[in-house]
């Protein structure tokens, strides 16, 4: 139930595939800062023990002093660990290692997958002003995730551009549907996303066909091709928007930012472009 005596609530979106190496972080991390440029206050929760989407935001180790584990383990209030980037409006729940034992953890706890949910939902968040969450979720179908998939609105579901790209979706779709009946009956899907695409090989345009004919227009027009430039900005600590924003990857990064924001702009109050 809506509270009205709250500000409008920021769009959660959680980006997820059990898969991992098709683009989750990369997007997680591109995405969030497309709709920071265009205006948008955009929160990523880092949900892998990896931490590449802190990383790759730039926030090092060492300021990692509270993290998502905090939030799911420690009962710390999320708007304790929020960190500002380097991107006006692009703001991070950072992640360290310490999240690698939270689902062993969580396993006791009788609210375990409602904990990021709750989080997201506590009065302080509203000082952040958010429009978007997008929650970057590990490669596995494991508490994490049905953490992120209870507390979003919808999913996001990154698909690399090969041979066995749809291997696995049925089994995420499976779990998706699992979670609306039993936790999250409005949670929608987002759209599917193809990643590393290269539209000079065959094998890429016979797996767009094939993913659009079975997806139709769960599909994002916009689609991510393989760009070098992407996969050297994490090292740079820095999304491929900053690192070099003339390049391809930065153009479909910028154009999935505009498409998801005109499909949310009558619900968020339309932003002016920067
Ligand atoms: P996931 O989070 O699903 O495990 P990542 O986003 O970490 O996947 O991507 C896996 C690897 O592929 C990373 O090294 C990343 O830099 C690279 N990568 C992702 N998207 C692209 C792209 N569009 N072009 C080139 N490399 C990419
Ligand atoms: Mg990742």
């Amino acid at each position: 139930m809506s509270d009205l005596s709250r500000p409008r609530q920021p769009k959660i979106i959680a980006i997820t595939n059990q898969k991992g190496g098709v683009g989750k972080t990369t997007t997680a991390i591109n995405l969030a800062a497309g709709l920071a440029m265009i205006g948008h206050r955009v929160l990523v929760v880092d949900l892998d023990p990896q931490g590449n989407a802190s990383t790759g935001l730039g926030i090092e180790v060492g300021q990692r002093r509270l993290t998502s584990y905090d939030v799911l383990l420690e009962d710390a209030p999320i708007s304790q660990t929020i960190l500002q980037t380097n991107i006006e409006n692009l703001l991070i729940c950072p992640a360290n290692a310490d999240l690698a034992s939270a689902d062993i953890e969580l396993v006791a706890n009788e609210k375990r997958s409602f904990l990021l949910h709750d989080a997201l939902r506590q009065r302080e968040i509203d000082a952040f002003a958010l429009d978007f969450v997008l929650l970057d979720c590990p490669p596995s179908l494991s508490l994490l995730t049905v953490n992120a998939l209870c507390a979003a609105h919808s999913v996001l579901i990154p698909l690399q551009s090969e041979f066995f790209a749809l291997e696995g979706l049925s089994q995420l779709m499976l779990t998706i549907r699992t979670i609306r009946e039993t936790a999250n009956p409005n949670l929608r899907i987002e759209g599917v996303l193809l990643t590393m695409y290269d539209g000079r090989n065959n094998l890429s345009l016979q797996v767009e066909s094939d993913v659009r004919e079975t997806l139709g227009d769960l599909v994002f027009r916009t689609v991510i091709p393989r760009n070098v430039r992407v996969s050297e900005a994490p090292s740079f600590a820095m999304p491929v928007l900053t690192y070099d924003p003339a390049s391809k990857g930065s153009e479909a990064y910028r154009a999935l930012a505009s498409e998801i924001a005109s499909r949310h702009g009558a619900s968020l109050g339309l932003k002016q472009k920067v």
